[in-house]
């Protein structure tokens, strides 16, 4: 019985060892990514050299500060909050200081974070007082059982978690006063600056937020897409994570976010033809874009409308 035993183990060992080895599959390449956005629409024709070079700095400003701290091997969340709050902070770009106005002559902010770790989330929609929108969002998806909160429930929640709150003026920039003054009711003018990003962590872990000021004009107590999970924002280990900009309207119509991942994650699309197919067929020209970073680490820039600024920065050296 013994003598059979051991021929047999001796038979199996080299099919037990190779199959073992070739199920092991290959740890995957450690790599980070980030996309950032500040807005479609943004760049109008007639813009100034000086205007540009601030908007330019403030997407190169934001990607450093990302960059340094995805390359230490923070977390993707981290990365993500740490670049939106510069750009909220940045007078050029529409979400928090320097967001456009309601017909109130308010700035009424929205902004949501996203983790594809478990599809964690948060989001606030229409605060008027806190100063860096998207760290009140990430306090909603880690402090709280909610994940959108709006309005004066939102600015008390922020107060309960000691989030920094300033006076509505804080946001308003004379540029804005200016426009809302003279109610110069452009088109282009009126859909600029949202700010997103989207990043992929050195563990393989995707996160994307979005920041706005909205619409200006918008009728106070409008909420967009950006605090939509969804529309604006999304972000699935899975499949990838997602940024919009644009009409938002539309974007919550069509759930553009978790268009792209649930193409990608029912019908197996690579994340391009998933974000293109998305595009083609539930939006119009000038109707907005988005960025996005697959979980490998591919990513995607997309836009209907004349610009959007946007920007770059992966562990392989790019830099744009
Ligand atoms: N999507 C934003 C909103 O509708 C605006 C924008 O991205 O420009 O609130």
């Amino acid at each position: 019985m013994k003598k059979v035993f051991f021929a047999a183990l001796i038979t199996l060992l080299p099919l037990i060892y190779f199959g073992f080895s070739l199920n092991e599959t290959p740890a995957p390449q450690k790599k980070y990514v980030l996309v950032v956005h500040g807005g479609a629409g943004a760049i109008a024709r007639d813009i100034s050299k000086e205007e540009k070079k601030l908007i330019l700095d403030g997407i190169t400003e934001a990607l450093n500060a990302g960059k340094a701290v995805l390359e230490k091997g923070g977390s993707a969340l981290d990365a993500v909050e740490t670049v939106i709050r510069l750009l909220e902070d940045n007078p050029n770009f529409n979400s928090g200081r320097g967001a456009v106005l309601s017909d109130e002559g308010l700035a009424e902010l929205d902004a949501s974070i996203m983790s594809g770790i478990d599809l964690s989330c948060g989001a606030v929609g229409n605060v008027k007082r806190v100063k860096n929108p998207i760290s009140l969002a990430r306090g909603v998806m880690e402090k709280s059982k909610h994940v959108l909160l709006v309005s004066d429930g939102a600015e008390k929640f922020a107060k309960e978690i000691g989030a920094e709150l300033v006076d509505n003026d804080y946001f308003i920039t004379e540029k804005m006063r200016q426009i809302y003054l003279n109610r110069k009711k452009e088109i282009d003018e009126s859909k600029k600056g949202t700010v997103g990003a989207v990043a992929l962590d050195l563990n393989g872990n995707l996160a994307a937020g979005t920041s706005t000021g909205g619409m200006m004009f918008k009728k106070t107590g409008r909420v967009g897409d950006t605090p939509i999970i969804g529309a604006g924002n999304y972000a699935n280990n899975k499949t990838a994570g997602i940024s919009c900009t644009g009409w938002g309207e539309k974007f919550i119509k069509n759930l553009i976010a978790y268009n792209v991942s649930a193409l990608m994650e029912y019908k197996g699309y690579s994340l391009q033809k998933a974000v293109d197919e998305t595009f083609t067929n539930s939006l119009s020209k000038n109707d907005g874009g988005l960025i996005a970073i697959d979980k490998d680490g591919n990513y995607s820039f997309y836009y209907n409308t004349q610009s959007m600024t946007r920007g770059l920065v992966t562990s392989e050296g790019k830099f744009e």
